[in-house]
């Protein structure tokens, strides 16, 4: 039996107040919920602070990016430890503006997908099309090739307790979110396509659907059988919109 995950991205926003506010409107709004799991992605360098103001609430803790390498030489990155170290435990890999601004690989996903796991840590593992590969009919091609760079190197069990988020990138603070039946069949293709290779795993995995849903669509999204949550950008910075799209998964 699969729990929902709904997740925040707050992406390169907030400050020391804003962190503090937010997750203080956020205890409030989300006290009395069950049965979804609710998470939190702040910048980096506010993961100490954030995991401060969430102690003894259920809102669990995660991060944005992790670095490929364990430690060493590598200014300006974090590893996996560290992420572990301070508390976050969702930690949110192959973002399409990674992939994009950071001209982030298939393979280097991959990689930190497998560093996450050998940590203990969960893979947010973000994979989805943007407008032309969309438009050109290759959408279940370019899912299937994102998953395939983990299932060749780490195998389906590496999705064990594992979460995917399926983000078209033509949604992804656009305003213009995929509807319900588009994104459940692109997540019924994402749970068979791993179910070729262990059908249990494949049964358990958590698909997140990402890509403007907000307090109007997300209930609708939810209806659907193979989505599970949501991983929110913009409205995760409200607390009101993002405690609605909570209450509704
Ligand atoms: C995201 O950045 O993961 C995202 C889904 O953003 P938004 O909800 O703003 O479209």
């Amino acid at each position: 039996m699969r729990h929902p995950l709904v997740m925040g991205n707050w992406k390169l926003n907030g400050n020391t107040h804003m962190v503090n506010e937010l997750i203080a409107a956020l205890r409030a709004e989300l006290s009395t919920v069950e049965g979804c799991g609710v998470a939190i992605a702040p910048p980096e360098v506010y993961l100490s602070q954030a995991k401060h103001a969430l102690s003894g609430s259920r809102i669990v803790l995660g991060a944005q990016n992790v670095d490929s390498n364990l430690s060493g030489a590598f200014t300006g990155e974090i590893s996996a430890d560290m992420l572990k170290d301070v508390g976050a435990k969702y930690i949110i890999i192959g973002h399409s503006e990674r992939r994009t601004y950071h001209k982030e690989s298939d393979e280097l996903i991959a990689k930190k997908f497998g560093v996450l796991k050998a940590a203990g840590l969960t893979p947010v593992l973000c994979i989805g099309e943007t407008d032309a590969e969309n438009e050109a009919g290759q959408t279940q091609a370019v899912c299937a090739k994102q998953l395939d760079a983990v299932l060749s190197t780490l195998g389906a069990e590496a999705f064990q307790g594992a979460v995917i988020a399926y983000e078209p990138v033509w949604a992804i603070g656009t305003g213009k979110s995929a509807t319900p039946a588009q994104a459940q069949a692109v997540h019924k293709f994402i749970r068979d396509h791993i179910a070729k290779q262990d059908a249990a795993v494949a049964e358990q995995v958590i698909i997140q659907y990402g890509g403007s849903v907000n307090a109007a669509n997300a209930a609708e999204l939810f209806t659907q059988p193979d989505i599970d949550g949501a991983l929110v950008g913009g409205a995760s910075l409200k607390a009101d919109a993002f405690a609605v799209i909570v209450k509704a998964a």
